[in-house]
């Protein structure tokens, strides 16, 4: 969307403490065509909005020194600023903020996003406001019903659904094409799931937000599962606390894997740059409890030590089994494999693990076309996964690591004819998406 045509550039002050965020707003509005200043904290955004009193503020809440609901009170009780637009922006939908901003007159309340497109068309209806066809009080009862989402509730969202290596171009942008990430969010605590390349747009995120101590639980050590760690900005900053876990047997051990990475040869910064709170621990055999989550883990059929994790929370189950070669070497028809049928046996461990999870994240990279190349690469093709969906009495699958050489017009076909297998077999029920880069779900309704 583009502002609307002026004699003169729309001017737009934005207050953020947290530089990368800023950068990142200020070029998305500057590329839509609008003059931006940049405020470090609250002093300076109050200073700079009424010497030179901006078109627009867009004003961040948690602020050092001053905080943006004091700075926006201060500016109603000035002459030059009580009119000026606002629009307030924060990490989370908290109402009390949402509401004292209304109470301040504020414009609008932005919940900060990756994206940059939801600011840039935020910022143009706030100076292009819709025309009005009807007001509240025509409306039955007068009343103008705007239900909230309640962001405190459970809820995960994937950053990376691509396997094996980050993948461009035009033909995979619906899926997306960053490696293996999810985070998982209750209250105030922030549970990630494998370091891909997605993980670093979710470190951006964070930058913005009150999350301070986070949980990083690593599958396996393959590079699509921990590439993205290098550019995970949090690691970097004092005061943010990082615990990452892995399952013991990767041959060295987990924080060896984690600082050759970041070896001279391959990177220009080394682990001992990094200023946040580093802890490496193994994966205890019970549940990792953390806040009113919980986490356990199994290990899946793929080279290295794999393993998959299983979170509780709100009395409601998700699994993250990105790399599972379930079946492996079986080529025939699903149709006739059963619960005791001699290689589903082999697999008992993993059936009991993911059984009766609400959710579960798994791939089927590849099709029964192309397994046969692909036997012991650690990979499961659609119907052998389909069989497993079958067995754990799955109502709810979401495919990931999705092969780079699947664009989406592929992955479209590819979910058509998963949907006809689970059909097939006898469960044209089990609810079957394909994850992509961004997709974010509530665990309860
Ligand atoms: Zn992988
Ligand atoms: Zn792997």
């Amino acid at each position: 969307m583009n502002p609307p045509v002026t004699s003169r550039k729309l001017r737009i002050l934005l207050a953020e403490d947290v530089n990368v965020i800023a950068m990142s707003m200020a070029h998305a509005l500057e590329r839509a065509g609008y003059e931006v200043r940049v405020a470090h904290d609250g002093e300076e955004c109050l200073r700079m909005a009424l010497d030179d009193v901006p078109d627009l503020l867009l004003l961040d809440i948690m602020m050092p020194k001053l905080d943006g609901i004091e700075v926006l009170k201060q500016l109603r009780q000035d002459e030059r600023t009580r009119n000026l637009a606002v629009v307030v922006c924060s990490a989370k939908d908290f109402k009390t903020e949402r509401d004292v901003a209304a109470q301040l007159g504020a414009a609008g309340y932005f919940i900060k996003s990756s994206d940059p497109d939801a600011l840039v068309t935020k910022v143009a209806d706030v100076f292009s406001p819709p025309a009005q066809t009807a007001t509240a009080s025509d409306q039955p009862g007068g009343q103008v019903w705007v239900p909230m989402l309640k962001t405190g509730r459970a809820h995960f969202k994937l950053w990376g659904t691509r396997g094996s290596t980050p993948t461009l171009g035009g033909r995979f942008q619906r899926h997306g094409g960053n490696t293996s990430c999810m985070s998982f969010h209750i209250g105030d605590d922030l549970i990630v799931f494998d370091a891909g390349s997605g993980i670093r747009d979710l470190g951006i995120e964070i930058m913005g937000s009150k999350a301070r101590r986070i949980h990083l639980f690593i599958t396996h050590t393959h590079w699509d599962h921990i590439q993205g760690f290098p550019f995970f900005i949090p690691a970097y900053v004092p005061g943010y606390e990082l615990v990452i876990y892995g399952s013991k047997g990767f041959g060295k051990n987990l924080e060896d894997i984690f600082r050759g990475q970041l070896d001279r040869d391959y990177f220009p910064v080394q682990m001992e740059d990094m200023h946040g709170n580093l802890q490496f621990r193994l994966l205890p055999d019970g549940p990792v409890n953390i806040g009113d989550a919980q986490v356990t883990w199994e290990f899946a059929h793929h080279p290295l030590p794999t393993v998959g994790y299983k979170v509780k929370a709100e009395g409601r189950t998700l699994v993250w089994m990105p790399d599972d070669e379930f079946l492996q070497g079986y080529t025939g028809t699903p149709h006739e494999l059963t619960r005791d049928h001699g290689l589903v046996r082999q697999f008992d461990k993993i059936i009991e693990f993911v059984s009766g999870a609400d959710v579960l994240i798994h791939e089927a990279q590849y099709t029964a076309e192309e397994y046969p190349k692909k036997i012991g690469w650690g990979h499961s093709s659609v119907p052998n996964a389909a069989v497993l969906m079958k067995l754990a009495g799955i109502r709810r699958w979401i495919v990931t690591h999705h092969d780079p050489m699947h664009d989406d017009a592929f992955l479209e076909t590819k979910l058509n004819l998963t949907r006809q297998i689970l059909a097939e077999i006898g469960h044209p029920d089990i609810a079957v998406t394909h994850g992509y880069d961004g997709m974010t779900e509530y665990l309860t309704r």
